[in-house]
Order: structure tokens, then sequence, then C-alpha cells
């Protein structure tokens, strides 16, 4: 007999064991336990509470490394501690920089838009790796706080370009992006500079751009005009949430997040420690993730047989507490049973899935690389150095913090171009009615258009923090002549 595929597998806490184990038995019930294996290991509550902040153990690092799948429960994040989520340490730490949403209307599951004969049936697809969820965050004054929302230009392709090859992968013709470009021009300007500049390669494939909040709008209004829409992380975490209350909650919320190496499928929603140990939970999110892994791993057959079974079920009223629909609840076990039981059944008043003749595996465990790779997009761009942005805790006003650092910089190849108060300019010009908190935002600039390295900034930043307390220096720079920072609001 040939040797199975290793999944390695994460039950999770709270409900996550009863919902796993629902899973796995229609996995069994449809063969597929015949050519996988599923590897359990260690990683949420448990691992947190021996005081591995990280929330998984090294065994479970390497099984995760050496199969390149995950199959997860949800997991709680400890609050307060210093434990971060582990969903996201997953997500970045094995560089699975895609998340990936189906979301559609279910037949017996009862929503607004089912009611009203609007089909849903789109993709969300979210960068999962950068924006706040670097989860930097500093306090910066006893007032003020800064999170730090990191856009690069590789991780704006690697997601564009997954997006137009999954939608070429699927048949999709159109890809909505969804930004706030108008606002931040220079992080969601080249996410969507960087979207249209990787539509080029798929000409074949509509594309649109929609600014988040009528984006969030258009969705709930009309639905049925969507087929993928792709956005940056946070933007896409509310965005997956919202698409998920269009078509019956987070229990049918399927995801899967794509790494060119490892890959990690799990349920949307979390532990509901509400319900957990009750037999009451619901188990498609997690099941319609794993069809999302068997598909990944070429279990196509296998994925549309239960896919099949799953629609049958609801279809025929059989579903659980928490769905609004006709029939009766049932625990997640009888829910279960009946799926695994209806595998050669087909949805009636739907179009089920097509069967193909056989699987086909084709999944092959990750090679570990020597070095962290590199991503660069742009190599040969000219920066100069122009000058430096300085935060200071002050109490001062606009005026008085100004005649004192015009004095400062006398000597210094800068001048003082503008003060800032939560991004609102305050000096040289600007309104009394602009409320300030206690710390301003000072920028320098070069006196002259003279080309210098950082050096000098360096040494005003020192300058400065002899007489006031700087909570961050950022030098400003020119790339390819174009200013690389913003203008502040009023200037
Ligand atoms: P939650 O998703 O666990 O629960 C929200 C509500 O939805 C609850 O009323 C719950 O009973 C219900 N619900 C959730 N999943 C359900 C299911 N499958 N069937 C039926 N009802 C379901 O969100 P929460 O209460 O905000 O979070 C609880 C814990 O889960 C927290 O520790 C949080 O950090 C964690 N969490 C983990 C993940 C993950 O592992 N991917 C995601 C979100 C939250």
């Amino acid at each position: 007999m040939s040797e199975k595929l290793r999944i390695a597998l994460a039950p999770g806490d709270g409900i996550g064991p009863e919902i796993t184990r629902a899973c796995l038995s229609i996995f069994k019930a449809a063969g597929v336990l015949d050519q996988v294996e599923f590897v359990e290991v260690e990683m949420g509550r448990k691992v947190f509470a021996t005081g591995e902040t990280r929330g998984l153990t090294d065994e479970a690092v390497e099984t995760i490394e050496e199969t390149g799948i995950l199959y997860k429960g949800p997991m709680g994040t400890p609050i307060g501690g210093g434990g971060k989520s582990i969903n996201v340490t997953l997500r970045k730490t094995f560089g699975a920089f895609a998340n990936l949403r189906h979301f559609q209307t279910l037949p017996g599951v009862e929503t607004v838009y089912s009611q009203a004969g609007v089909p849903v049936d789109f993709y969300v697809v979210r960068e999962n790796v950068e924006d706040t969820y670097g989860g930097i965050e500093h306090r910066l004054t006893p007032d003020s706080y800064v999170a730090k929302r990191l856009i690069t230009t590789p991780g704006c392709d690697q997601i564009c370009r997954f997006a137009f090859e999954t939608a070429t992968a699927f048949g999709i013709d159109k890809v909505t992006c969804g930004h706030k470009a108008n606002i931040m021009k220079m992080t969601d300007g080249t996410f969507l500079d960087r979207f249209r500049f990787m539509a080029q390669d798929y000409p074949q494939i509509e594309t649109e751009d929609v600014i988040i909040d009528a984006l969030c709008m258009n969705l709930v209004l009309r639905p049925d005009k969507y087929k993928m829409v792709v956005l940056t992380n946070l933007q896409g975490d509310i965005v997956s949430d919202l698409a998920a209350g269009l078509v019956g909650g987070l229990g049918f919320a399927p995801s899967a997040n794509i790494g060119d190496q490892i890959s990690i499928f799990e349920a949307v929603h979390g532990t509901a420690p509400d319900i957990a140990g009750q037999d009451l939970a619901n188990p498609t999110s997690l099941l319609l993730s794993g069809l999302i892994m068997l598909r990944h791993i070429g279990m196509r057959k296998s994925a549309a047989l239960i896919e099949n079974a799953l629609l049958y079920t609801l279809e025929h009223g059989i579903h659980t507490g928490d769905v609004k629909g006709v029939g009766n609840a049932v625990g997640t076990s009888t829910f279960a049973k009946a799926i695994a039981d209806n595998l050669s059944k087909n949805p009636e008043t739907i179009e089920g899935c097509t069967v193909p003749a056989s699987d086909e595996l084709h999944h092959t465990p990750p090679v570990r690389p020597s070095v962290n790779e590199m991503m660069v997009t742009h190599e040969q761009v000219q920066t100069t150095v122009c000058g430096c942005d300085l935060f200071i805790h002050t109490e001062l006003t606009p005026l008085d913090l100004a005649a004192k650092l015009q004095r400062l910089c006398e000597s210094t190849p800068f001048k003082l171009t503008v003060i800032s108060n939560r991004g609102t300019q305050v000096w040289p010009t600007g309104s009394p009615y602009t409320e300030l908190v206690n710390e301003s935002c000072v920028r320098f600039e070069l006196k002259e258009g003279t080309v210098i390295g950082q050096g000098p900034t360096v040494h005003l930043l020192a300058k400065v923090a002899e007489k006031f307390t700087v909570t961050e220096f950022i030098p400003i720079k020119m790339y390819d002549g174009a200013p690389g920072f913003s203008l502040a609001q009023g200037q």
C-alpha cells in the first residue's frame, strides 16, 4: 500500500474538538482517511498555560513544516499577558500570505437575501501578513499611542497575483479591489497601483476598484454584483465578517490561508465558549475549509461528494441550532452523521458540484529553505534624504514650539517647514479651533536641495533631543525625485 499524505491537525479549544471530530467522521465515511493521515499537534490553550507565549510546541512547528498543511479548529488568545494571537502567529511565521474565503447562499439556510431571491456567491481574498497585523504598537506619550501599518510592494504583488491566479483557476471573470487610497495615498495607494499593474497580465479578467466604505454599502445592497474582492489585511478582516453575515453567519464561512510552501485551513469563527462541549456547534465552516484543503491537495472527487452531501442535508432541513431555516435543529454529531449518510446524494433545489471521476493527490511537502527568502520589487531607485520628521512630547503652543525649534536649527542644514498635531497642520498656518494633544510632529527640510546621507538628520535629532522629549524620528526621503512622505492636513 502506498504511503498516506500527512496533514497536521490541531483540533483547537472550546468547540474545536467537537467540530473537528464531526469533520473527521465525514472524511472517514467519504474514504478520505484511506489516502490522508491526520497527525495531531499540540497548540492552543493548554500550551499557553505552560507559559509558552507562542501557544504552540516545537514539535507542532516541526510537523507543520514537514507536512506543509495544517487543518485547525479555533483557538482562544489569552487576553492580556504576553501571548499573541496564535492564528496570526501561524499565518505570519509560515508565510501563509493569502486568506481565501468563499461566501455562498446555502440551501435551507434562511437569510434576508435568500428570502429576497438574491443569490450570494463571491470570494474575499485578504492579505494576511502585513498592515496593522504586524502588531507593532507604542505608547509615545502618556496620552498618545501608535500602531504601525506596514504595506510593502512585494506583499501587494503576492496577494494581487494570488487573486488573479485564483480567479483564473476558478473561472471567475471579475475582480474588485477594495481600498482607502483617497486617504492613505502611500499605503493603500500602492496596493491599488500594484493591483492595476498585476491586472495587465490577466486581460481576460474585468477589474474595478472601490473605496472600502462604498464597498461595504454595495455588498449589503447588491452582494450579487461581486465575484471576488481583494483587500488589505484589516479591511479584509472586517469585510469578511460582513460577508459572513450575508450568508447566515460565521458558522458557514470557510477560510484558507495559502502560502507558497505552507497552507492553513481553518474555521472563521472562534472557540464559542458559550456552547462548548454541548454538541450544539455548527461544523459547516470547518468542513467547508476542509473541502478547500481537499481540493488544494487534489482530492476534488471527495470534496465534491462531501459538498453535495452537505448541500442535500441542509436542503432537507437538517441543521444545527444556530441556523435560521426550515426543519428542526439537531446536534453537531447528528448533523455530521446525516451528511455522512447522504454521501451519494445530490442537492435538488440548486445545482450541485460536478464530481470528477477520481481524486488526483498532488501535494508535495515543502523542502526546508536554508535561508529566508528576500523579496524585492524596486531594485534601482535613487533615494535621497531631504529632511526628517520628529515627533515631540510637548504642551507648548505651536508658535512657541516653532520659535524654539527655529533657534535650534539655525546652525544646521535644515529649516523648520511645518508643525502638525494629529496629522493637521498647526504652524506656519492653522486654525485656533484645531484641538491639540501633547504630541506634535515637526518637519525639518534641507535649506538648499543638497543631497546628503542620513547623518545630518541624526545630528539634528541629537540637538532637538537635548531640549525636548522626542517620541519618534523618521528621515524623510525622495525616491527617484518623488516625495516619500505625506503632507499634513491643510498643508
Ligand atoms: P466566537 O466566534 O467564538 O463566538 C461568537 C458567537 O458565535 C457566539 O455566540 C458563539 O456561540 C457563536 N458561534 C461561533 N461559532 C459557532 C459555531 N460553529 N456554531 C454555532 N455557533 C457559533 O467569537 P468570540 O466569542 O468573540 O471569541 C471567542 C474566542 O475565540 C476568543 O478567545 C477569540 O480570541 C477566539 N477566536 C479564535 C478564532 C480562530 O481561532 N480563528 C477566530 C475568532 C475568535
